[in-house]
């Protein structure tokens, strides 16, 4: 979409690495994650990949995952038990006529670990994980000492009543959110497929008016922490 490429038209990825260990964390597995950083190429380190929920917009990324044809790496995905969960969705990912590789013959299978709401370790990272609001339920996710909030923007003000139950929010939602938790900085993230760079321009303006530290998330931006 030309009107959409300077911020992006992948669905939901975010990756976070510890720079003292190299440890990688990988948050939902959208279309974005084919674009993660070129630390996958390098020399194998423990990769986690979190899942706040099984809409497909935060899975269709992960058949194309890199790691999982890269023999060496070794790659967990942290699997929330919602009530929309179903025990044999990855399985079902890799199935034909989804696929053209089943789970079973994937180079390098991940391993598959259960999450709940609550303090967790997740490779190597403290996370609190807390429960959504969204339809089938969702895990929102607190990773220890981030000063950045990223929160779904998906929809205006104008937008959200007609898509009430869709599970997303809108950017006035955000930022007076962040205004009321004086965070350190927020980033509009998520946005509604279609939507405009020029869009985009103009929500962050008026959501800057509630919480003015607020930037609208880019594909490929990386934020120091
Ligand atoms: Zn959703
Ligand atoms: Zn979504």
């Amino acid at each position: 979409m030309p009107d959409g490429i300077g911020h992006g038209c992948n669905t939901p990825c975010i990756e976070v690495v510890d720079d003292r260990t190299g440890a990688i964390l990988v948050l939902d597995a959208g279309s974005g994650i084919v674009g993660l950083s070129p630390l996958l190429t390098g020399e194998p380190r423990p990769v986690s990949v979190l899942l706040t929920h099984y809409h497909w917009d935060h899975l269709q990324g992960l058949p194309f995952f890199a790691t999982l044809y890269q023999p060496g790496w070794e790659t967990t995905i942290f699997s929330p038990v919602l009530t929309s969960h179903e025990r044999g969705w990855l399985d079902t990912m890799f199935k034909s006529p989804f696929f053209p590789v089943p789970y079973e013959h994937l180079p390098n299978r991940p391993q598959l670990q259960m999450v709940r709401a609550g303090e967790l370790n997740i490779g190597g990272f403290e996370v609190t994980a807390l429960p959504l609001n969204h339809p089938g339920g969702a895990l929102a996710y607190r990773v220890r000492g981030a000063a950045a909030v990223v929160l779904d923007a998906h929809f205006t003000p104008k937008e959200l009543p007609q898509h009430r139950g869709w599970g997303h929010s809108d950017w006035r939602q955000c930022a007076e959110f962040a205004a009321a938790n004086n965070v350190g900085g927020l980033w509009l993230f998520h946005h509604k497929p279609g939507r405009s760079d020029q869009e985009l321009v103009k929500i962050r303006t008026d959501a800057r008016r509630i919480f003015d530290a607020t930037e609208t998330a880019s594909e490929g931006e990386r934020l120091q922490l």
